[in-house]
């Protein structure tokens, strides 16, 4: 069997390290890897779409945006297939006979969607498309028949109902989709970047981020401005490390060379963990080896970035060429769908030569 990606964002802002941790570094290892024979990354307008239909010009503003952050974090055209989800009317149809296959109750207990909806104070007035997100997402993944997506934590049940989906479709109409696994970031710190505010979750529409495309002077505001531990009054204090954002931060980031370079009394994490936890060491310290630690990781990112910005209209031919490539691949998917289905009239006219037989 092929081994084959697909995995996406949101164009509703610049990308951020949530999402480097959480997704774009692995997809970058991944597509390094060679262990893959296809890769898609996917911008989601039409998700996107799903909470902000009155603000179609921030989805549109985003999508260069988005695709700058991929070239910027290493994503090669390469060998990778960058396409935009609207391009792709098949993936609307698929979501259409997907929906069948689901029902109500099972979307409404999908945990993310729960909390998605209560943090953009949707209670009482949910887009119908907004809800039915999960199911459109199971068509994205299954039109590529991707065997893999790499993602973060708030994707798992988003996964499962894919899962179900693929399970369903292929009891019913026979097999057909590929049932695809989640690749979730080996590093526990990195499955659900906590803001800069200390909020369970980094994400563009909180507004609590540090963008891989912040100036150097913006990123250290950010971080010098980090909550940490609140009873941490004191330098002479304990402090606590489970929970607290730059060490969280540094969980996700720091790796032990980066001490000898900016913080050469200690030797690793969890001796500067320890000396936190017994006192006598101030916030200010940490975070300042917290930024030195992040300026290093964003700076080449930021640069090979500069570069692709120089190149917008190279940047758009890549969406472009992108965006048919993943087209003729759901479009294979989509036929196979049909034919399962029974729908494929024109293909299959067995139904009318059934027809005119038995009114011989
Ligand atoms: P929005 O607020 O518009 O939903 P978002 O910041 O949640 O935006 P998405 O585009 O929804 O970003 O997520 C894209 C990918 O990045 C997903 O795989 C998601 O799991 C991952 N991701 C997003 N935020 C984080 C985070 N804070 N930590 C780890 N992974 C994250
Ligand atoms: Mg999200």
């Amino acid at each position: 069997m092929e081994k084959i990606i697909l995995t996406g964002d949101r164009p509703t802002g610049r990308l951020h390290v949530g999402h480097y941790v959480g997704s774009l570094k692995e997809r970058v290892r991944l597509q390094n890897s060679g262990l893959y024979d296809k890769i898609f990354i996917m911008i989601a307008d039409a998700q996107a779409l799903t909470d902000n239909a009155e603000h179609p010009e921030k989805v549109r503003e985003n999508i260069l945006e988005v695709a700058l952050d991929y070239l910027g974090c290493g994503i090669d055209p390469e060998k990778s297939t960058i396409f935009i989800q609207s391009m792709i009317p098949e993936l609307t149809e698929l979501t259409f006979y997907y929906m069948n296959l689901v029902t109500v109750s099972r979307v409404q207990r999908n945990p993310t969607v729960k909390s998605e909806i209560q943090m953009r104070n949707f209670e009482a007035s949910i887009p119908v498309g907004f809800f039915c997100y999960p199911i459109s997402q199971a068509a994205d993944i299954t039109a590529f028949q991707a065997t893999d997506v790499p993602a973060g934590e708030d994707q798992m049940p988003m996964l499962e109902q894919c899962k179900e989906i693929v399970h369903k479709f292929n009891t019913v109409y026979g097999d057909t989709l590929t049932e695809p696994e989640i690749v979730l970031p080996d590093n526990s710190a990195c499955l659900r970047l906590p803001g800069i505010d200390g909020k369970a979750k980094m994400s563009k529409s909180l507004g609590n981020c540090i963008y891989l495309s912040d100036e150097p002077d913006e990123i250290k505001r950010k971080i010098m401005s980090m909550f940490t531990d609140p009873n941490h009054l004191a330098v002479s204090d304990p402090g606590t490390v489970e929970g607290n954002p730059v060490f969280t931060y540094l969980d996700a980031f720091c790796r032990t060379e980066y001490f000898s370079g900016y913080l050469p009394e200690y030797h690793d994490l969890d001796e500067l963990k320890d000396h936190y936890r017994r006192g006598g060491l101030g916030d200010v310290k940490i975070k300042k080896f917290l930024n030195n630690v992040i300026q290093s990781e964003l700076a080449p990112i930021r640069e090979r970035r500069r570069m692709w910005e120089k190149r917008i209209p190279e940047v758009c031919e890549i969406l472009r060429h992108g965006s048919e490539t993943a087209q003729m691949a759901a479009a294979r998917t989509l036929h196979d769908v049909r034919a399962a289905m029974r729908i494929n009239y024109f293909e299959d006219t067995s139904w009318v030569e059934n027809h005119i037989r038995g009114a011989i």
